[in-house]
């Protein structure tokens, strides 16, 4: 028997908050999903649906309030899909996260001693986004653009996104304004109808160059000139504009061809010392302020002194890769998609390391192959995509025994469960540090530190 009925108007005391940013209250160890209601809130609710094992109740009213509660700054918060907890404090949202990393440790790893530190958050946790993929559309005969509502497809509109740069908002209203005075048809998902689909808008933090991308549904595009007198108008920063072109049905926001409008193919950015090439389709991380705290931190980890060889798992781009080749003697990345690789040897060399290596296929079968060349790595690095270390992987580490791991997470759950396989296989958890790499969002990474015992 479940506990609660549809429609039944009770008061339950919030005590958790869900990866989407919803409450959850339990009556009788029954959980209830609460849209806008806080950890430590007691709130009145109105039970819309029961399932089996949950359900879902909309929250009425507010009977004792969370000491973090603020008011969401953002005019689209409640429909944007784009950040879940603008409703809680930077403070509340530290603590929410350092919480996050450290129950997934004690219930999902078994390790309770492991020190959890309070993450390393921003000083001001707006505006920090270096990249926007802004999709355009139509609603009732007029243009809009935003960001996608959660879990779905249709647009929130918005003329300014307090977690994207001031250019991009710059261009996402000013192109919206004249679109249709130039005669460019925003894309139409449903039917597959019209022309400009996305446009994005990458920002070189430490070089203030913008790159705008134009994604059209062809190549034809008699009004690109006009387009890009107006950007440039807009936001006389602008260092390059390329359009790409996506003729699919698909929601893939980018298609094969890349043309250059105007200005640079690439803009560049530097994280610390190190330079980066980036060009509309690569891979780079969204905040690169925090970026230099996460690899920063995964540095101090490693700990090294200048001897030893760095295997760097999962290394995208290589921005880990050429962070630590800045200290260590050799490091070798490894990563799936070829063209990330491409652009790792690209800026290896523009940064002119020669103490790299990069090779293009899965983690799991190439770290083997460099362990049965002779390649031995005295500390390993991964950053693995959500679902954690592949076991191979996981497996390789445990036979070969590097002296040090260096684990950089963007899901606690799968790094707890990876930490417990790699603690019964020998190594030791020293710490865990989590960085704030997504402010007003629920996404949190860590990095953790484990050695080898003998
Ligand atoms: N370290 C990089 C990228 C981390 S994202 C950075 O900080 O920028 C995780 C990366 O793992 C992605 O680039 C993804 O393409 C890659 N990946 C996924 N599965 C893989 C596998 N089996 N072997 C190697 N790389 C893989």
């Amino acid at each position: 028997m479940k506990p609660v009925t549809k429609n039944d108007r009770l008061v339950v005391h919030v005590e958790d908050l869900t990866h989407d940013g919803a409450g959850v209250a339990k009556v009788d160890g029954y959980p209830l999903f609460i849209q806008g209601a806080l950890p430590g809130e007691e709130v009145q609710i109105h039970v819309l649906k029961t399932l089996k094992s949950y359900g879902f109740a909309k929250l009425i009213q507010i009977e004792k309030q969370s000491p973090f509660r603020v008011t969401a700054p953002c005019p689209v918060f409640d429909t944007c899909g784009g950040c879940q907890i603008q409703h809680l404090s930077y403070e509340g949202q530290m603590n929410f996260k350092q919480k996050l990393v450290r129950d997934a440790i004690t219930r999902i790893g078994k390790l309770p001693d492991v020190p959890v530190h309070p993450v390393k958050g921003m000083d001001h946790p707006w505006r920090y986004r270096n990249k926007s993929q802004i999709p355009f559309g139509q609603e009732n005969g007029r243009v809009v653009a935003g960001f996608y509502q959660t879990r779905s497809h249709n647009i929130a509109d918005t003329d300014i996104c307090i977690i994207q740069t001031p250019e991009a908002d710059a261009i996402m209203a000013g192109l919206k304004r004249k679109l249709i005075d130039m005669g460019i048809e925003p894309y139409e998902e449903q039917t597959h109808r019209g022309m400009l689909r996305h446009v994005i808008v990458r920002k070189g933090r430490a070089t203030g160059e913008i790159m705008v991308v134009l994604v059209t549904k062809k190549k034809k595009f008699p009004q690109r000139e006009q387009a890009v007198e107006l950007i440039k108008s807009i936001v006389p920063e602008t260092a390059s504009i390329v359009q790409n072109i996506n003729p699919e049905k698909t929601n893939v926001i980018f298609g094969d061809e890349t043309i250059t409008l105007w200005g640079k193919d690439i803009i560049e950015d530097r994280i610390g010392d190190v330079r980066f090439e980036i060009s509309a389709r690569s891979f780079y991380q969204v905040n690169p302020e925090q970026t230099e705290v996460l690899y920063g931190q995964a540095l101090e980890y490693a700990g090294l002194t200048g001897d030893e060889t760095v295997i760097d798992a999962y290394c995208g781009i290589g921005t880990i890769s050429l962070f630590l080749a800045q200290k260590a003697k050799f490091v070798m990345g490894v990563e799936i998609v070829p063209q990330a690789i491409e652009d790792a040897k690209r800026n290896a060399e523009l940064n002119g390391f020669t103490n790299t290596l990069f090779e293009a296929g899965p983690a799991e079968q190439v770290i083997p192959r460099w362990y049965k060349e002779g390649r031995a790595a005295d500390v390993l690095v991964v950053d693995p995509p959500r679902k954690g270390c592949d076991e191979q992987l996981l497996r390789t580490i445990l036979k070969q025994q590097p002296k040090r791991v260096v684990y950089v997470s963007c899901n606690p759950a799968t790094l707890a469960r990876d930490l417990r396989i790699l603690e019964d296989g020998g190594y030791r958890t020293q710490e865990v540090q989590p960085v704030d790499m997504f402010p007003q969002s629920t996404h949190c990474e860590a990095v953790a530190w484990l050695e080898f015992k003998q």
